[in-house]
């Protein structure tokens, strides 16, 4: 092969390469920027993000036996009510079944890919009265970042977290009630203390 014809292959082979690198250059600004809900999707947060809050559970709140022990030595709740054998029974049993009916909500809304859940209450709640308003939400990632935002949040806690499954977004919904829990604020608000008592009704 001539000297020539080497130049030329050499010549040909930096073109080759030039051109390839501006090809690769131009295509990454026409991509669009990902979305906040995108690099969830992307990122493999994703995964994390509906991760049942169970385990989180049981690291946050007392279990049934701390909580049973608690309450044999409470005579009275937040109002002053005296608390009978019956209620402390309720108390502890209740609280077993709404750790479950709130983690079974959570688990139903990611299998059906619920982003945001709401708060209600079940029955009167003086001790929730005061941190939580009914029909405040929360997003799953807010759950996600802060598992202690599941109720019950006490003995005797009749708040409830119900998956939003309206087509619109609750944040710019004209629903009645509806308004984040977290307000402008991106810090946990305050939540009641699992020691604070409500009598059953
Ligand atoms: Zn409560």
């Amino acid at each position: 092969m001539s000297f020539i014809a080497i130049v030329g292959v050499l010549f040909f082979l930096l073109f080759v390469a030039i051109a390839a690198y501006f090809v690769s250059k131009q295509k990454s600004p026409q991509e669009d920027p990902p979305t906040p809900d995108m690099m969830i999707h992307t990122s493999g947060i994703y995964s994390i993000v509906r991760k049942s809050p169970r385990e989180d559970f049981q690291r946050l709140r007392p279990d049934e036996n701390a909580l049973k022990q608690y309450v044999k030595e409470q005579s009275v709740d937040l109002g002053g009510r005296t608390i009978t054998d019956s209620d402390r029974k309720r108390i502890v049993a209740d609280w077993a079944s709404a750790i479950e009916r709130n983690i079974a909500e959570i688990e139903t809304g990611d299998f059906k890919s619920c982003d945001f859940y709401y708060y209600e209450f079940t029955g009167t709640d003086d001790v929730c009265a005061g941190f939580i308003e009914k029909g405040s939400f929360v997003t799953r990632e807010e759950i996600f970042r802060h598992p202690e935002l599941v109720p019950p949040f006490h003995a005797g806690c009749t708040c409830v977290l119900h998956g939003y499954y309206g087509t619109d977004n609750p944040r710019e919904t004209t629903m009645l009630g509806m308004k984040p829990f977290f307000g402008e604020n991106v810090n946990l608000p305050p939540l009641p203390d699992w020691k604070n008592i409500q009598k059953p009704e």
